[in-house]
């Protein structure tokens, strides 16, 4: 049941999270995202679905002819919870509009950090990149320095905070590529592949591709089945 999916929370880093907030349009309407677009590129001709057959095709004309308004009818909202890592990259993307945690009136917790799983190691050819993985005790050696790391950098906050420094002043002390910030982002479909396309793929940081990956997975390929597959056969590819 695609209504099912309106407050779901999928999991994803150690700590974070992607929820589908809302959607337009919403799927108690009856009307799913991928026949909205249909009926939006219709009303050219004042008209709406023609049944399944010619409304698919017609789909996937709009997406391989990059017609894209008709995609920008549909609209999701997230909650998202994941590291500054991953915020700092997503924020690049302008046709997101963002809601965020602010650490100047909340405080963070001793667990907001990151911990990864798997350290990568430095890919040889390419400067952005990753290739690879530490062995097994190296890799728990630094993991073990991380949490202390963390520790040390969060005793030092809590001592600012019981000084009486402010929040916002304090948080120099955290680790800030790790600590986990939570927003709220809203977005429609076209922009969201857009996003997808640049962030799906391996030269994506890991820890931005596995929440626009959750994304497409567990949100917009069950949600917009045709406008999916279309995006897998012409942008993806
Ligand atoms: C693998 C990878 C590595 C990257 N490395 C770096 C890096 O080293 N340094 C760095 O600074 N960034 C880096 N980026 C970020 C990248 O340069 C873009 O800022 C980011 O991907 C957002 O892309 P966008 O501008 O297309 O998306 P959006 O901001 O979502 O915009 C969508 C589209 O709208 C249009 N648009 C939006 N705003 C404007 C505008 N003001 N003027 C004109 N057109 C506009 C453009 O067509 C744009 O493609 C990297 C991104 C990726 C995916």
């Amino acid at each position: 049941m695609t209504t099912d999916l309106i407050g779901k929370q999928i999991p994803v880093l150690d700590k974070g999270y992607i929820q589908l907030l809302d959607m337009m349009p919403h799927p108690n309407t009856g009307i799913s995202g991928d026949l909205a677009i249909v009926n939006a590129a219709r009303v050219s001709f004042l008209g709406e679905s023609k049944g399944s057959a010619q409304d698919k095709k017609l789909l996937f004309y709009l997406l391989r002819h990059r017609h894209t308004s008709p995609f920008e009818q549909v609209e999701f909202k997230f909650r998202v919870r994941a590291p500054v890592v991953t915020w700092w990259q997503w924020v690049r993307h302008r046709t997101w509009n963002f809601n965020a945690q602010s650490g100047r009136y909340t405080p963070f917790q001793e667990n907001d950090f990151y911990e990864p799983d798997i350290w990568r190691k430095q890919a040889a050819d390419n400067k952005q990149a990753s290739e690879g993985e530490l062995d097994a005790a190296q890799a728990a050696e630094l993991s073990k320095l991380l949490t202390e790391h963390y520790e040390r950098g969060f005793d030092l906050y809590s001592k600012a905070l019981e000084m009486g420094v402010a929040r916002e002043q304090a948080r120099v002390f955290l680790s800030g590529f790790a600590v986990y910030y939570t927003w709220v982002a809203k977005i429609d479909a076209h922009n969201l592949m857009h996003f997808l396309s640049l962030r799906m793929p391996n030269d994506a940081q890991y820890e931005i591709r596995v929440y626009a990956r959750a994304i497409f997975d567990n949100f917009f390929k069950p949600l917009m089945p045709w406008t999916a597959e279309a995006f897998e056969k012409y942008v993806l590819k």
